[in-house]
């Protein structure tokens, strides 16, 4: 994959749905991988979950797949940072008031679009589209087929504003500033913990995780056999490897290969 081997990884960043969890297998999350996270914890590696999920969906999620290791950062909905204090995760202010400053600026100047596309939608497709907290237009499509035409639609409508993009994952998709991403909350965690590209690895299955599957994040890219074609050829074409099995039974293979190398 590279000349230059790690001697040690600092940093582990895994997506969640696809990559380490998996309702297809019992457990969700395979035991050998909660052993190996640990494991590397103890010998004072940092682990990140970065998702799209939201905070408190994905903590319940966690619960419920009877995780017993605990990340120490989280980044949820791609963009928003929390640090692990003992049993409860702390937003990481200075970059999470940046980001809700940011998007809060860019969607007020393009809010009169929305109602427009959400229209469009609507007279087109089965689908539900609705505001939150962290987008004035999200997605859910009944289907990836039509996730992927709405998609196009947007990206289109997106042009004339530069500062936006429509970040997708399965059947799913929200607008967001073009500077918040996986890739980007990424590296704030790596400055955070001191971590370099060359001592982090990234694990991720779907659109949502391109931004972070550069090698301008990590040198030890990995994606499951289940990943999406362009998420499997991004991570090919960054020198990272495409390991067999399923979510969490794959990243622990890729995690094992990078340790031995
Ligand atoms: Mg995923």
């Amino acid at each position: 994959m590279t000349p230059n081997r790690p001697t040690h990884l600092q940093l582990i960043c895994t997506d969640f749905d696809g990559t380490i969890h998996s309702d297809l297998d019992s457990p969700t999350i395979a035991h050998e991988f909660q052993e190996l996270i640990a494991d590397l914890q103890r010998q004072g590696m940092k682990w990140v979950v970065n998702t799209g999920r939201e905070m408190g969906d994905l903590l319940r999620e966690m619960k419920r797949s009877q995780m017993r290791v605990a990340p120490d950062y989280l980044v949820v909905v791609e963009r928003e940072i929390h640090v692990r204090r003992s049993d409860t995760f702390e937003s990481h202010a200075p970059w999470n008031d940046r980001c809700t400053t940011t998007h809060a600026q860019l969607f007020e100047k393009m809010r009169a679009d929305v109602t427009e596309w959400s229209e469009w939608v609507a007279k087109h497709y089965i689908a539900d589209v609705y505001e939150d907290a962290w987008s004035p237009f999200c997605l859910v499509a009944s289907n990836p087929s039509d996730a992927s035409a709405i998609v196009r639609q947007l990206e289109e409508w997106c042009r004339p504003w530069p500062e936006l993009v429509v970040v997708s994952n399965h059947i799913y998709a929200r607008l967001s500033h073009v500077d918040f991403h996986k890739g980007s909350a990424l590296r704030e965690v790596a400055s955070l913990c001191g971590a370099s590209p060359e001592t982090t690895f990234i694990a991720g299955d779907h659109l949502n995780d391109l931004p972070m599957l550069k090698r301008e994040c990590a040198h030890w890219l990995v994606a499951p056999e289940n990943a999406v074609p362009e998420v499997k050829n991004a991570v090919q074409s960054a020198g990272g490897w495409v390991m067999e099995g399923r979510a969490s039974r794959a990243v622990v293979a890729g995690l094992r290969r990078c340790l031995k190398d």
